[in-house]
């Protein structure tokens, strides 16, 4: 294919309500959004989900316009023809790091190329299935009325499992209370490595309660402590921030690090990356489930595409539209029956992006123009 203009959004979209982790909470959701132009005039959609500060990761919404426009885009602007998505992986490979700032082109390259080959993406990555369990991500709120009646609100909704994302000072007593009120749900915890291994005592009161497994109890690039931790405790550690790619996979499995990966496409650098941890997970009977970064309908079909791969044997974060927004820049929106996100059989990522819709949120925007 020959890539014929790329424009790059930096939107701002407002959430319904606050999302709180245990490294802050937000209100309004930054993310870019990159829309590639083949010769032909077919268009690639991709999302780059960051934020507006190094939260999550070190990447912000400035970083991921700036390695853009310094490094990204003047290295695809030298051979503009590009085969296959994953020949983009190799071509920025002097670019270290910024893995969302190139999952966000990866995406439109995937959805450019699978348009070109009118199939839709899950069947270009290798996925197996027709639907994909999601499960809910509730926020660390600190009022126990409040999760209770959320807990039950979305078991009625149909939610596969439910997770609560814990901090110091609220962990061992939601986790109780849930199977107090709620029987034997399929129940989470994700910590996103607010705790150290001076925390023993909390993970071994957890692990009195059969949860599914506990998400990143420890630092945010830790492999070592987190194969301590796992060794002293029955249930399974799953890694999501420590994972950056399959290297990491490796080393964490030999280390005993974890048991279960998130793997969140974005994170890694794309769905390159995510086949190849889905491969290696396959290999060595390693679940892995789909993670989220509250998407827009964009983002959200390269995960719905990646939960559809065979490692996938957990319920994902992947919710529905409007769990989060008021509005979705994609038709059909994303919608959750029985628990379950249907995949769709269109070409390419399977919606339509709304682009009246989109530029409401959009702050400022870039074009690139290739010859
Ligand atoms: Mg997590």
């Amino acid at each position: 294919m020959r890539l014929k203009k790329i424009r790059v959004f930096h939107l701002v979209m407002k959430l319904k309500e606050y999302f709180e982790t245990s490294f802050g909470g937000m209100l309004d959701r930054h993310c870019i959004i990159v829309a590639f132009e083949d010769e032909n005039g077919i268009i690639g959609w991709g999302e780059a989900p960051v934020d507006d500060g190094p939260w999550y990761s070190y990447e912000t919404v400035e970083t991921t316009m700036y390695v853009y426009n310094e490094f990204i885009i003047p290295l695809l602007r030298k051979n503009p023809e590009i085969e296959k998505p994953w020949e983009f992986v190799d071509r920025v490979k002097r670019v270290r790091g910024y893995r969302m700032a190139k999952a966000g082109i990866e995406f439109a390259l995937w959805d450019l190329y699978a348009k070109q080959l009118k199939i839709p993406l899950y069947k270009a990555i290798g996925g197996v299935r027709k639907t994909v369990e999601s499960g809910i991500s509730i926020g660390v709120i600190g009022d126990m009325n409040r999760l209770l009646k959320l807990v039950e609100k979305y078991l009625e909704r149909g939610y596969r499992r439910v997770k609560i994302k814990i901090a110091p000072g609220w962990d061992v007593l939601p986790v109780k209370t849930i199977r107090k009120e709620f029987g034997d749900i399929p129940l989470q915890v994700d910590a996103n490595a607010a705790y150290t291994l001076r925390d023993l005592k909390v993970f071994e009161e957890l692990d009195k309660y059969d949860l599914l497994m506990i998400e990143q109890p420890l630092s945010y690039e830790d492999l070592y402590e987190h194969s301590i931790l796992q060794s002293k405790i029955k249930t399974p550690i799953c890694l999501d921030e420590s994972i950056k790619n399959i290297h990491d996979a490796q080393a964490g499995h030999k280390l005993g690090s974890y048991k279960i990966i998130n793997v969140k496409p974005a994170r890694v650098g794309g769905l390159t990356e995510t086949i190849k941890i889905n491969d290696f997970a396959l290999k060595n009977n390693i679940p892995i489930w789909i993670g989220g970064m509250l998407e827009t309908g964009i983002g959200r079909a390269f995960q719905v595409a990646s939960a559809t791969l065979p490692a996938v044997k957990y319920p994902n974060d992947i919710s529905e539209s409007n769990r989060y927004y008021e509005e979705e820049i994609v038709d059909p929106p994303w919608t959750i029956d029985k628990g379950y996100i249907r995949v769709l059989e269109k070409p390419g990522i399977g919606v339509e992006v709304l682009e009246e819709v989109l530029k409401k949120y959009v702050i400022r925007q870039k074009e690139y123009v290739f010859h």
